[in-house]
């Protein structure tokens, strides 16, 4: 399937896009890669959905990535005698450890971790963010705290606690059964919920014994401060804009998303805009102009892929929110402003040969009117170096991996292709060629790029690049040897 378009959609499976027919028009219209929401939904509806995806997979033969999202440490407030109260400003209001139901003074926060670490002065945000608390006085059991902003409470409520590092374990019993169970099923990558710390990361990627590719959701004021270092360990980052939104004040969002995506960028690691790109489309064909604005912005930015939650999983338009996004990016990338942008913020440090080869390929296009850039891939890296190029011709990514092929899913203007084994360059002139033949790229007297490391089947091996005629495939295909 290939698609017009560089950038990736990101579609959030859940009620709404359930069976088979709609996962696959979803995938149709442009969804590259599902996500599959680990806080809704039981192991076997997950399981379901799993073997949808790869069922079209397998009859569309095309690659298709699958994310499997950990709800990680969210905090919750427990139940209310009534089910809710209104808590007003100046009131005081009690966390604590007790079991008795909650009313208008106090109510149970279940994580005996927090009151450790709270201390005066803090903020709680309670209910995504509309009510706020702050702590008075605390103990090793309670919160003594004051009503700033009021609003109501009710059941079960999500609990924020920006200003604090939460001395709180980066998965949860629940992650982690959630966690083996999706890679014993089978996905490409997994995203960590409130990531606050490297080692959170480091935790996840024990577990996951390489089955998966680890994706850190930044929506801590932790994490953006120690972002490096956690995208250093991390495989791929999502600016996750709903809680980030809540931790910290919203309008500190967009500035953050643009340095995040760029540094994602420069150290060629993929990169999510996520969260309320499109959500009046969950009750509405029509997206208002400030979400189309949203969406292009990101592209701009040079984001490898931007997703839908809600709109996707529990709207009435899953496929028109799909097909929203996919216009919208052929719009901005048509766009010579969007050239010069992506252009103008190249920041590669290139230090190997595997850099250098990329950085040419990329420079031959730009120079000569070659059609696509065809790279050889093992590990992934070779394509992630090319998509860091952000070239003008497409980008086809050969693996004999279907894992990599399904990765590399969420990287900016990678076309995978899951090739046989191919163990000479000759071979492998000819794969390429026939790929861009069959996408419809490139014709028999056209030009295209192809990179490999010789000798094949060394990861990180990349020291080739061959500009050739589409043509060679005829000659080498006659030639027995
Ligand atoms: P969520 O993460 O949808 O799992 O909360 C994304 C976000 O917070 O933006
Ligand atoms: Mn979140």
């Amino acid at each position: 399937m290939r698609r017009h378009r560089n950038v990736k959609i990101v579609a959030t499976l859940g009620p709404a896009s359930n069976d088979y027919a709609m996962i696959r028009a979803l995938h149709e219209a442009g969804a590259d890669v599902f996500r599959l929401n680990m806080s809704h939904g039981d192991h076997a509806e997950i399981k379901a959905r799993h073997e949808i995806i790869r069922q079209v997979e397998k009859d569309l033969n095309s690659p298709i990535a699958i994310l499997a999202d950990l709800q990680g440490p969210k905090l919750r407030v427990g139940v209310f005698a009534n089910g809710e109260e209104e808590l007003v400003p100046g009131a005081a209001f009690r966390l604590d450890l007790d079991d008795a139901e909650g009313d208008v003074n106090r109510v149970k926060l279940p994580h005996k971790e927090i009151f450790d670490a709270l201390e005066p002065g803090a903020h709680l945000l309670v209910n995504d963010g509309k009510i706020k608390l702050r702590v008075k006085e605390c103990g090793a059991n309670f919160a003594d705290c004051e009503v700033i902003v009021g609003g109501m409470i009710s059941n079960r409520k999500g609990v924020n606690v920006p200003d604090v590092v939460l001395p709180l374990a980066a998965l949860s019993a629940k992650d982690r059964r959630d966690l083996e169970f999706v890679c014993a099923l089978g996905v490409d990558w997994l995203a960590l919920s409130f990531v606050q710390r490297p080692a959170d990361v480091d935790e996840a990627r024990a577990l996951a014994k390489g089955r998966a590719a680890i994706m850190s959701k930044i929506e801590k004021p932790n994490a953006v401060k120690m972002f490096d270092e956690i995208l250093a360990v991390s495989d791929g980052i999502m600016v996750a804009r709903g809680d980030l939104g809540v931790e910290l004040p919203v309008q500190n969002v967009p500035p953050i998303q643009k340095q995040l995506v760029r540094k994602c960028r420069a150290a060629a690691k993929p990169v999510i805009v996520a969260t309320q790109m499109l959500e009046s489309m969950i009750d509405s064909p029509m997206p208002t102009r400030a979400e189309v604005s949203d969406v292009a912005t990101a592209i701009y930015e040079g984001a490898d892929a931007i997703m839908l939650s809600a709109e996707s999983a529990a709207g009435s338009y899953p496929i028109e929110a799909v097909t929203t996004m996919s216009n919208v990016a052929g719009e901005v990338e048509s766009d010579p402003t969007y050239t010069e942008i992506i252009e103008a913020s190249r920041r590669a440090v290139r230090t190997t040969v595997a850099d250098g080869i990329v950085a040419a390929a990329r420079e031959i296009a730009e120079t000569t009117d070659v059609k696509a850039i065809c790279c050889f891939t093992q590990s992934g890296t070779t394509a992630l170096l090319v998509s860091r190029e952000r070239p003008r011709v497409p980008i086809i990514a050969l693996t004999n991996y279907a894992e990599t092929a399904r990765r590399l899913c969420l990287s900016w203007g990678t076309n995978c292709v899951v090739t046989g084994h191919v163990d000479r360059f000759k071979d492998a002139v000819i794969e390429a060629v026939r790929a861009a033949l069959a996408q419809e790229l490139a014709t028999e007297t056209d030009m295209i790029v192809v990179t490999a490391g010789v000798p094949f089947n060394t990861p990180g091996s990349t020291n080739i690049l061959r500009v050739a005629p589409c043509a060679e495939r005829l000659i080498y295909a006659a030639d027995p040897e």
